[in-house]
């Protein structure tokens, strides 16, 4: 079984004064028995460090370094503390056109760079409602995960766009058979494709989030609104555990 991870993402949210809900989530959750990564902005990551949990990027160019004004590379991200970046995000690749190819790049350079990849896919609203949802997921998983990847140095997320911050979410069943899908591919193209990590994410709240946890090939969540704060986020954490 692959061990659990709940992971939040706070995306463009958070200054040094936020650091306060990371450090109230730890005093809560020191013994837990899940993995918890938190993804702050880049500018606070450094300030994350020694904070107990595992820090994330939440995107990486895919070189190592060179004239890209403003971008950030993974072994950025790993020399301020992080040990996991987002790739693939469906806010990047819409606000800024990432292809699959890119985020396939990007999950590279983050391995390179020593970091987990947690690759996000998901299908729009348009595509779910067209019947093409699998086929979606299966060019997104082809293309964007490398074959390079392996259950240490990657986890899957499933975001449906449409159910990203918008409070709508897939029924149980719908989640179940899009995680199972994923799990078969990566079955199919990896060896330790058991173990890698699926996360579900999209809306997910204390009080969907047992629901969610009870569904077959759910590993845990990826949290955008509700990692925010402490309360919110401790929820999560006690359904998963
Ligand atoms: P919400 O939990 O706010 O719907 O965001 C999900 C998400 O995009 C996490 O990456």
């Amino acid at each position: 079984m692959p061990r659990k991870l709940a992971a939040g993402n706070w995306k463009m949210n958070g200054l040094r004064s936020s650091l306060v809900e990371i450090q109230k989530l730890a005093e809560r959750h020191s013994d837990t028995s899940v993995d918890v990564l938190i993804c702050p902005p880049a500018t606070l990551i450094e300030a994350c460090r020694g904070l107990l949990f595992d820090i994330g990027g939440q995107d990486c160019h895919t070189a190592q370094s060179g004239a890209h004004t403003g971008d950030i590379s993974a072994e950025m991200l790993s020399d301020a503390g992080a040990t996991y970046v987002l790739t693939g995000h469906s806010e990047r690749r819409t606000d800024h056109g990432e292809t699959n190819a890119t985020v396939a790049a990007k999950s590279q350079a983050a391995y390179d760079a020593g970091l987990t990849a947690v690759i996000c896919i998901g299908e729009t609203l348009a595509e779910r409602e067209d019947g093409t949802t699998l086929d979606v997921i299966d060019q997104q998983l082809a293309q964007s995960v490398p074959d390079t990847a392996t259950a240490d140095n990657t986890v899957i997320a499933y975001e449906p766009v449409w159910a990203i911050g918008t409070g709508k979410v897939p029924s149980s069943d719908q989640i179940a058979e899009v995680h199972s899908h994923i799990r078969a591919r990566m079955l199919d193209r990896f060896a330790d494709g058991a173990d890698m990590r699926l996360l579900y994410g999209g809306s997910v709240k204390g009080s969907n989030a047992a629901e969610i946890f009870s569904i077959a090939n759910v590993d845990g969540a990826l949290v955008g609104g509700a990692s925010l704060k402490a309360d919110d986020f401790s929820a999560i954490i006690n359904a998963l555990e």
